[in-house]
């Protein structure tokens, strides 16, 4: 499931490809459930004006001149959904749901989702944030004390806060289990058991790990690509995710897995110790002291 970096490494490319480019031509396939809404556009003559990104949210403004903005396209990757920049030569992938062409551009823009997760929708610049308004500022974004504010008053495990998507949105299960590991916090804490310090440290682990892995055209598990039809690199650099049974990069301890809320979390148990039971630790070796 594409998440922040993999949303970037669609995003990006299309950006060179294909900003400023008018359209010529759109052709939408008839499945229904992709698209939100009955509305329809016709982007002929529009042009790309920008790409903007929001958590693993995608926003195509396509505009009548720089200052007149015309209708954004807002695109939710799901489970399997990309953008593909394609050559007019290649035939069309399969389970594609819509082709944009470009004037003059040899190029055209696919959207592609063989498992139907990702949703499609037209909308107005007003209606954007209306439409976006369930969903938390970008990760990216996310002032670090707003963040800890949410979380303090949630019992809650931190993993959980940090992929709950209307807190702060971007993060999934790759890069949650990656974080975590980075930050050296058991992922079973809870919320309101973090210090201010350990909820900046999650935070700045976010930001190194995800700036890394857009840097890394993000992680390919199964079958992402970004939108030049590569594989990620990041999947290289992973520490826990995927590493269940192999040795700690950190302590050589097996790295261990557990399914929480139907998806895997890995970590190291020495690592990412949990800060109380250390704690209760500590006040009991205190107290057999002092007997
Ligand atoms: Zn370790």
């Amino acid at each position: 499931m594409p998440e922040l970096p993999e949303a970037e490494a669609i995003r990006l490319p299309v950006i060179r490809f294909f900003s400023d480019g008018i359209v010529e031509s759109i052709k939408r396939g008839n499945n229904k459930k992709i698209w939100i809404g009955e509305n329809e556009y016709r982007l002929e003559e529009l042009f790309l004006f920008t790409v903007r990104r929001t958590g693993k949210v995608l926003i195509f403004d396509w505009r009548i001149t720089k200052e007149k903005p015309a209708v954004l396209l807002i695109s939710r990757l799901g489970m399997s959904g990309t953008w593909l920049i394609q050559h007019l030569r290649d035939p069309l992938p399969d389970h594609c749901h819509l082709v944009i062409s470009f004037k003059d551009s040899a190029h055209r823009l696919v959207y592609r989702d063989p498992r139907r997760f990702g949703r499609l929708e037209w909308a107005f610049e007003e209606e954007c944030s209306v439409i976006l308004a369930s969903q938390g500022p970008d990760i990216l974004k996310i002032p670090a004390d707003d963040w800890y504010r949410e979380a303090r008053r949630s019992s809650r495990t931190i993993r959980s806060l940090l992929l709950d998507q209307k807190i702060s949105s971007g993060i999934g299960n790759i890069y949650a289990s990656e974080i975590l590991f980075a930050a050296g916090l058991s992922p079973f804490r809870t919320g309101k058991s973090l210090s201010k310090r350990e909820s900046y440290r999650i935070l700045d682990a976010a930001r190194q790990i995800l700036e890394s892995a857009i840097r890394s055209g993000g992680s390919t598990i199964h079958s992402f690509q970004t939108s030049l039809g590569e594989n990620g690199r990041y999947q290289d650099r992973h520490t826990v995710y995927g590493r269940a049974g192999k040795p700690c990069l950190q302590c050589s301890t097996p790295i261990q897995s557990v399914r929480e809320a139907s998806r895997t979390l890995f970590y190291c148990p020495v690592c990412q110790k949990r800060q109380l039971r250390r704690k209760e630790k500590t006040l009991r070796e205190a107290l057999t002291a002092v007997q």
